[in-house]
């Protein structure tokens, strides 16, 4: 036997009321481009649950690409049989059978039999004892362990049939992108942002990211490093817009008008401020930052606080009370460290001054920026920034350790 259907669950979504259906018709809209690239499989709903029908396509690199997308909270791979309970124990054997890979060692079981469908004439308390009985009249090295079973067999039986599943895997958790509006990561190409992003996507955010560069100081490498950040990015459902906005006028200009050690809040206040405008344009509600709280020194209290004078802009920091290595970790988990890690410089570390401010005073970055033709410079970058969009159609990003 094969696995024929991929059972999906949603958790936090089922929990909003009313909204069920629109979270619902979110994800399905997010699967369906990932399905795509299986063209035997179909997505069903069937009284509030999906499942994506197999239709003979091998479950494995289904799961490996549902996995990453959010809204997702667990996925059972299932057998559909009959609903009469002689279908119910022949398929619920194969289950189990497929579910030890033919090995007869010693394992420990549980029946979880749920009857959805109250017409079914045997309730769920006869069922497990029906189910469990068939299992271990024809099995070897089988025992029963309801509190800690190796392999439980999940049975649910429902009007359309009911399925049986040895096999879960946990989703990515968190809320359909699409479902809690639109922000503008400022992506770096470092290991924090990335990082930021994904954790925003997972409460559901659409994103869209900016990335300042700086040709000839940065390489056309740099610039792919941030592509393949934001394709990484992507396989978690909804496209993104990357927006690449030229930064080297700006950085000269600053470099030759501001003293070295104001010369990176300068910088700051200024990507910000571009930002914000492509936020609006882009009709984005919020801007995103990997900033951790103490890391370096444009991320102290005083700092962020003389930088994020310029906007009115709400700014998200979800890394800001994590250590390095805790993100590092998800940026591990996530696939995004070994493309973070690449070599190539970013416009920041290139124009960084020996000793930046750690303690800037808004005054005085007013003051500096008298020297430079504020509104000009940001209408400049703003008219000559590119726009490139993935999707989680062509993503090839995977998670580590899938199985
Ligand atoms: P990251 O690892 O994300 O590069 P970082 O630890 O290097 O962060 P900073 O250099 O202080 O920290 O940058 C703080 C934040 O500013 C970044 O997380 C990112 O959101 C934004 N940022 C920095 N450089 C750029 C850039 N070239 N383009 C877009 N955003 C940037
Ligand atoms: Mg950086």
């Amino acid at each position: 036997m094969e696995y024929d259907h991929i059972l999906i669950r949603y958790g936090e979504i089922a929990l909003k009321g009313k909204n069920r259906r629109v979270f619902e018709d979110r994800l399905r809209r997010n699967m369906l481009p990932i399905l795509k690239q299986f063209p035997k499989v179909e997505l069903k709903r069937v009284y509030n649950q999906m499942y994506v029908v197999l239709n003979g396509e091998q479950y494995e690199p289904i799961i490996e690409k549902l996995k990453l997308v959010f809204g997702i909270q667990s996925m059972s791979v299932a057998l559909r049989a009959e609903n009469d309970v002689e279908s119910i124990q022949k398929v619920a054997l194969s289950a189990l059978t497929m579910a030890r890979k033919g090995s007869n060692q010693a394992v420990t079981f549980k029946v979880s039999a749920r009857r959805k469908d109250k017409t079914f004439p045997t309730d769920s308390q006869q069922l497990n004892q029906l189910l469990g009985a068939h299992l271990l009249q024809n099995s070897e090295n089988l025992s029963v362990d309801v509190h800690h079973p190796d392999i439980e067999v999940r049975v649910e039986v429902k009007s359309d049939g009911t399925y049986i599943s040895s096999l879960q895997i946990n989703g990515a958790g968190g809320l359909p992108v699409g479902s809690s509006g639109k922000v503008m990561l400022m992506l770096s190409g470092g290991i924090d942002s990335p990082v930021a992003g994904y954790l925003a996507m997972k409460r559901g955010v659409t994103l869209e990211a900016i990335h300042f560069h700086s040709p000839p100081y940065t390489s056309e490498r740099a610039k792919q490093k941030v592509e393949d950040l934001t394709e990484v990015l992507a396989a978690h459902g909804g496209n993104i817009r990357l927006h690449i906005v030229p930064f080297t006028v700006i950085q000269q200009e600053i470099k030759k008008h501001v003293p070295d050690e104001y010369s990176m809040t300068i910088m700051r206040r200024m990507m910000l401020r571009i930002a914000e405008k492509i936020a609006k344009q882009r009709k984005a509600l919020a801007i995103v930052t990997g900033e951790s709280l103490g890391q370096v020194a444009s991320q102290t209290v005083e700092s962020m606080h003389t930088i994020n004078a310029v906007t009115n802009v709400p700014i998200l920091r979800p890394l800001i009370s994590m250590d390095k290595l805790e993100i590092v970790d998800i940026a591990k988990q996530i696939s995004t460290y070994d493309i973070s890690i690449r070599p190539y410089e970013d416009c920041c570390t290139i124009f960084l001054p020996a000793h930046p401010k750690t303690k800037p005073k808004l005054d005085r970055a007013i003051a500096f920026e008298q020297s430079l033709d504020v509104d000009e410079l940001i209408h400049d970058a703003v008219e000559q920034t590119e726009m490139l969009t993935f999707s989680a159609q062509t993503s090839k990003a995977h998670y580590e350790e899938l199985f």
